[in-house]
C-alpha cells in the first residue's frame, strides 16, 4: 500500500502500480482524478495520477525520479480536449498557483504557464501592450505556447520570444522560436515536455484603444459562436488554413463550418452531442454526452464531408486518454 491510500487500477491499463512506486513531491498527487471536473467539454475518464507541482524544482525532480516508462501528460485548462471516457494512464500534470504569474517589463510580458490567456491580455492591455487576440482564447498560456493559438490574424508565434519548459526528464530547458517550429494550431514541442512560463512581445498601444479593440472581439465572439455552451472551440481545422506568420483565418475560403453545412450536419446529434446551430463547426455538450458520443459526431462529420465534398477535414480539437472498457 502506498502512503496516500494504496494500489490505483487504471480502468484498462492491465498493469498495477502503487502510488509508492510514485516519487513523493510538495505538490499535489491524486489517484483517479476524474478528469471530466477539468475539461470544457466536461468529459473525460480519471487521470491514473493527477499531479499539480509546487513550483518549477517541485515539477523537475519529480519527473527526474520517476520511472521513464510512465507517461506524462501536461494539461492546461483542457479548452481544446477531448478526454476520452476510459482516461489517462500515467501521470497528468496540471499547473495552477505557482505557475500563473504575469510581469511586465518594456513590451515584453512574460507569463506562467497556468495564466489565462484572458488576463494575460487585460494585464498587456493596461501597460499598453498589444496581446489583445489572447482576450477571447479560453486557454492558459501553456496551451497558447503548444497550440500556437491564435485569432483575428494574430498567432502566438507572432509575439512570442521564448519559453522555458521542463523536460520528461526533468531537466530545465529554454526554448526558442526554432525549437519550437510554430505551425498552423500546432508545433514541436515533444507531448511530455511541460512548458512552465512563456515571455511574448506585442506591439505599442493605447491602453483605452486596446481595451476597447478587446470588448469588440467578445462582442464579436459572442455574436457567431456558442461561447456560453461545453465546447471546445473550433472542431476541425479550416481545410486552407495554414499560418506560422499571423496570416488572417478569413484569407481562406474553404471553411470547415461551409463544409460541414453543404453535408448536411449543421445541428447533428450524437447522444448528447451536437454540431452547434449556431456555428457549425462547434461540437457541443449539450449535456451528459459521453467522450465518445462527441468524438463519435465528429467521425461522422469527417465521414459526410468526405462523402460530400471529398474534402478531409482534420480534428482541432485533441483526442487523448483510453476509450471506456
Ligand atoms: C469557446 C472556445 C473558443 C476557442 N477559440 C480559439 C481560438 O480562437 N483560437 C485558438 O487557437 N484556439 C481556440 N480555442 C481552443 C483552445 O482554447 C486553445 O487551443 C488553447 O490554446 C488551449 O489551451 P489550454 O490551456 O486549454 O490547453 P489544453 O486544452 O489543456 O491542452 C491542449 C494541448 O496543449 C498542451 N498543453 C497545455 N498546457 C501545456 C503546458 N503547460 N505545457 C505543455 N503542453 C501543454 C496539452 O498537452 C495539449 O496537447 C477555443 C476553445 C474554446 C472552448
Amino acid at each position: 500500500m502506498g502512503p496516500r491510500g494504496g494500489l490505483y487500477l487504471a480502468a484498462g491499463s492491465g498493469h498495477k502500480r502503487g502510488m509508492s512506486d510514485l516519487p513523493t513531491p510538495r505538490g499535489r498527487l491524486t489517484a483517479g482524478k476524474p478528469l471530466s471536473d477539468l475539461t470544457w467539454l466536461r468529459v473525460g475518464g480519471p487521470a491514473q495520477w493527477l499531479f499539480q507541482p509546487a513550483d518549477v524544482e517541485d515539477l523537475a525532480a519529480f519527473l527526474r525520479a520517476l520511472d521513464p516508462a510512465i507517461p506524462v501528460f501536461p494539461m492546461g485548462v483542457g479548452s481544446n480536449l477531448i478526454v476520452r471516457d476510459g482516461g489517462m494512464r500515467g501521470v497528468v500534470v496540471r499547473l495552477g498557483r505557482g505557475f500563473n504569474h504575469i510581469r511586465v517589463a518594456g513590451r515584453r510580458v512574460t507569463a506562467g504557464a497556468a495564466a489565462l490567456d484572458a488576463h494575460v491580455a487585460r494585464k498587456a492591455a493596461a501597460a499598453g501592450i498589444d496581446l489583445t487576440f489572447l482576450r477571447t482564447i479560453p486557454g492558459a498560456i501553456g496551451g497558447a505556447v503548444r497550440m500556437n493559438a491564435g485569432c483575428y490574424g494574430t498567432y502566438t508565434a507572432d509575439v512570442f520570444v521564448q519559453a522555458t519548459a521542463v523536460t520528461r526528464a526533468g531537466e530545465v530547458v529554454t526554448l526558442t522560436a526554432d525549437d519550437l517550429d510554430f505551425r498552423y494550431r500546432q508545433s514541436d514541442l515533444p507531448p511530455d515536455w511541460v512548458i512552465v512560463e512563456a515571455t511574448l512581445e506585442g506591439a505599442e498601444g493605447d491602453p483605452q484603444a486596446l481595451a476597447g479593440k478587446m470588448a469588440a472581439q467578445l462582442d464579436k465572439r459572442d455574436a457567431t459562436q456558442p461561447t456560453k455552451e461545453r465546447t471546445a472551440g473550433s472542431t476541425f481545422r479550416n481545410p486552407a488554413g495554414y499560418s506560422s506568420t499571423g496570416e488572417a483565418d478569413d484569407v481562406h475560403d474553404l471553411k470547415a463550418w461551409k463544409v460541414i453545412d453543404a453535408a448536411g450536419m449543421r445541428g447533428a446529434r450524437l447522444g448528447g452531442a451536437q454540431m452547434s446551430p449556431q456555428h457549425s463547426n462547434f461540437l457541443v455538450n449539450t449535456g451528459g454526452a459521453t467522450a465518445a458520443e462527441l468524438e463519435g459526431l465528429g467521425e461522422e462529420v469527417r465521414k459526410r464531408v468526405f462523402q460530400n465534398s471529398g474534402i478531409e477535414l482534420h480534428w482541432e480539437i485533441m483526442r487523448v486518454g483510453e476509450p471506456a472498457p
